[in-house]
């Protein structure tokens, strides 16, 4: 018997995403995925600017379970969400995918990621068709859905699912009349069936979703015994003065509260190039 048999869990998309998430989610809890499409997920924000997400992603996802819990009347509901942007540190493109998962009937929110370079996340000015084929060959397209407008990123005049050498052509001429300026704005388009690379994204991040889902709590075997805090402090190789790094683990049961420590998950020493003290 697996974990969800009798259980449905509905998903709030209009963009295909049930194309990766039902089979890994019904396949390893033996849940009834069913899929709304019907609600137009864009108005709680979009990648293309015509409505800014409010909330963090995270917020966003829950808002979205929410609605689809009381639109197909389950008491368990799935989302995902993405945000792509610069990486914190290094100025690569970075896609940040989140996939959560709620039990209204446990009380129960669980999430995975998956957090990735691999994205063609990119937008250019342009000026002549041959840009336009330069910027789309760059994005992978066709497979990759391009968004074109007039002018700059807050033109109204958007053009979506351009998704053919033919259908880029017809829309890049009818912006550049359109533009005062003769320039055009070119984007990639994020939407999952729109964004292969990004499907696989989330894809990645619902398996590890159901990979910290399938950990069983040892005392009274509530699903999802997961890592619920990180703590600082591995000492240095050298001097032995706490650092950055992850000393501990701590695991706990959202049903029983169970609580465990994995001390050292990354090793037992910090190497001396990361200590405060070795290495100022
Ligand atoms: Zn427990
Ligand atoms: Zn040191």
């Amino acid at each position: 018997m697996k974990i969800y048999e009798d259980r449905k869990i509905v998903l709030l998309t209009k963009h295909g995403k049930e194309s990766v998430i039902k089979p890994i989610l019904e396949n390893k809890t033996g849940c009834e995925l069913v899929t709304d499409s019907r609600f137009d997920t864009d108005r709680l924000g979009s990648f293309s600017r015509e409505v800014k997400r409010r909330k963090s992603q995270l917020e966003t996802a829950r808002l979205k379970i929410k609605k689809g819990m009381r639109r197909a009347k389950t008491d368990m509901g799935i989302a995902s969400e993405g945000s792509f942007g610069l990486h914190p540190i290094v100025p690569i493109p970075w896609n940040v995918e989140l996939v959560l998962l709620y039990d209204k009937r446990d009380k129960f929110e669980i999430y995975g990621v998956h957090e990735s370079s691999d994205t063609n996340f990119d937008h250019k000015i342009i000026r002549s068709l041959e840009e336009a084929f330069e910027f789309a060959e760059k994005a992978g397209f066709p497979e990759h859905y391009l968004i074109i407008r007039p002018e700059n990123a807050k033109s109204r005049h958007i053009i979506k699912d351009i998704n053919s050498f033919e259908k880029l052509r017809v829309a890049f001429d009818l912006c550049k009349k359109r533009s005062k300026s003769g320039n055009v704005f070119i984007e990639t388009d994020m939407r999952a069936y729109a964004n292969p690379t990004r499907m696989k994204n989330i894809e990645k991040a619902t398996q590890d979703l159901l990979e910290k889902l399938l950990i069983f709590c040892p005392v009274c075997g509530a699903p999802g015994f997961t890592v619920k805090e990180s703590v600082k402090g591995l000492p240095c190789e050298i001097c032995g003065t706490p650092g950055d790094m992850t000393l501990k683990h701590v695991l706990e049961c959202h049903r029983c509260n169970h609580r465990h420590e994995e001390l050292h998950p990354k090793g037992k020493a910090a190497q001396a190039e990361y200590c405060h003290h070795c290495n100022p």
